[in-house]
């Protein structure tokens, strides 16, 4: 509305010029020399440059890709610390166990509403830089009632996938009854925090919960209207993959270490298998065998499990950079499981794909393919972001050294 309460019109946009375009749409596949009409919020067009339909505004994206917005479908955001020494030991030599995650609880518990909600909108914002334009956000660093509901009070500022994760792992004041702080977690800390939640998760882990402990979070999540998504055989093997899909779990998060049985359940559910790379290079240890999962016929995603523990980085190209170098993931394969995969980790249709009707979140990349995400790894590709339809400020900020 103007100051004269005249409505202002959604100005449309062609995108032109992209000299290729993943569609993510089983019809429209990828396209070369595409055009993308957005209007209002959503693509309206999608097609050869050759035949754009007019619009109000043209961009010529000069022959650079365009891909959907990545669908970061694992992240914890809500944390406020730092653990640069751990991992600096970890490198130098000391293994990786559940149990990091309490140092992160405590310096959580320590910060204020403005000092999370801060760390929360900076990452957010560094993710946006590299293309990511759907994120989830876990809570799990809070471990009691009033914290955990804060922190997700605090995510759903930035986000409507929000997932509540009080069984993150067992807080040091319930050490000697784990299963008394399952109680809390299904009990009067779900009554808190399900009105912000969509999603209910467990950590379902030697070290942090095990399958009985979690079969009960995430019943009494579901119970509350939360779906379920687990993390899982990460660390080893374990119930949770196959938990998962017997709950019907939206995903399955890490699947680093599966048996045959693990695959087949997750090959005959609807569960998606959620890969975090991220956490393996961060903590030296073996990637998840994403070409076993394809072959198989499970969906997969990429996501990053960015957190300040096992896995500090949001950048979702980097993560596609991982999977196909050392996960036996194609390019394409990789894009799309950072696309339209972490879509369906969060059962949405709306995002992680550029067809009519979808959401207006477009990536363009300083190269001519989307296979230049693992051909350049490293390389900051994001040339132009588009969210609901809105270009975002520069893609890529300078990096102040505080010098003039
Ligand atoms: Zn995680």
């Amino acid at each position: 509305m103007t100051a004269s309460g005249r409505k202002i019109r959604p100005v449309s946009v062609a995108i032109t010029g992209i000299g290729s375009l993943l569609t993510n749409d089983p019809e429209l596949g990828t396209i070369t020399d595409a055009a993308v009409v957005l209007d209002g919020g959503r693509v309206a067009w999608a097609g050869p440059a050759s035949r754009v339909p007019d619009a109000d505004e043209r961009v010529d994206a000069g022959g650079r890709a365009a891909i959907p917005g990545f669908v970061d479908s694992h992240a914890h955001l809500v944390f406020a610390g730092d653990r640069t020494a751990e991992f600096d030991a970890r490198m130098s030599g000391s293994p990786y166990t559940a149990g990091g995650i309490r140092t992160t609880v405590a310096a959580t518990r320590a910060a204020s509403d403005a000092e999370l909600a801060a760390n929360v909108a900076r990452y957010v914002a560094e993710a946006l830089r590299q293309g990511t334009t759907t994120i989830e956000c876990k809570s799990g660093y809070g471990l009691t009632v009033e914290d955990e509901a804060r922190a997700l009070r605090i995510a759903a500022a930035h986000t409507d996938e929000v997932t509540y994760l009080g069984a993150h792992v067992v807080p040091p004041e319930y050490a000697t009854a784990p299963d008394a702080y399952v109680d809390l977690v299904t009990g009067p800390m779900l009554e808190a925090c399900a009105p912000y939640a969509r999603w209910v998760d467990v950590f379902c882990e030697r070290g942090a919960f095990d399958g009985d402990q979690a079969r009960a979070v995430l019943t009494a999540g579901a119970r509350a209207g939360l779906v379920p998504r687990v993390h899982a055989n990460q660390l080893g093997p374990g119930p949770g993959v196959r938990l998962a899909v017997e709950l019907g779990a939206a995903s399955a998060d890490h699947c680093t270490h599966l048996d045959d049985a693990d695959v087949d359940a997750l090959a005959s559910g609807s569960t998606v298998a959620t890969l975090l790379p991220g956490a393996e290079f961060s903590t030296r240890a073996p990637y998840p065998d994403a070409r076993r999962l394809l072959d198989a016929g499970v969906t997969v995603a990429l996501s990053t499990d960015c957190n300040p523990g096992s896995s500090f980085t949001s950048s979702m190209p980097f993560c596609v950079a991982i999977a196909v170098r050392e996960m036996g993931m194609s390019p394409d394969e990789a894009v799309v499981a950072a696309t339209l995969g972490g879509a369906r980790a969060l059962r949405r249709d709306d995002v992680g794909r550029l067809s009519p009707g979808a959401r207006a979140d477009l990536v363009l990349l300083d190269a001519p393919s989307h296979v230049h995400l693992a051909y350049r790894p490293g390389v900051p590709l994001v040339s132009a972001v588009w969210r609901h339809g809105v270009r975002e400020a520069s893609a890529v900020q300078p990096f102040h050294t505080g010098r003039a």
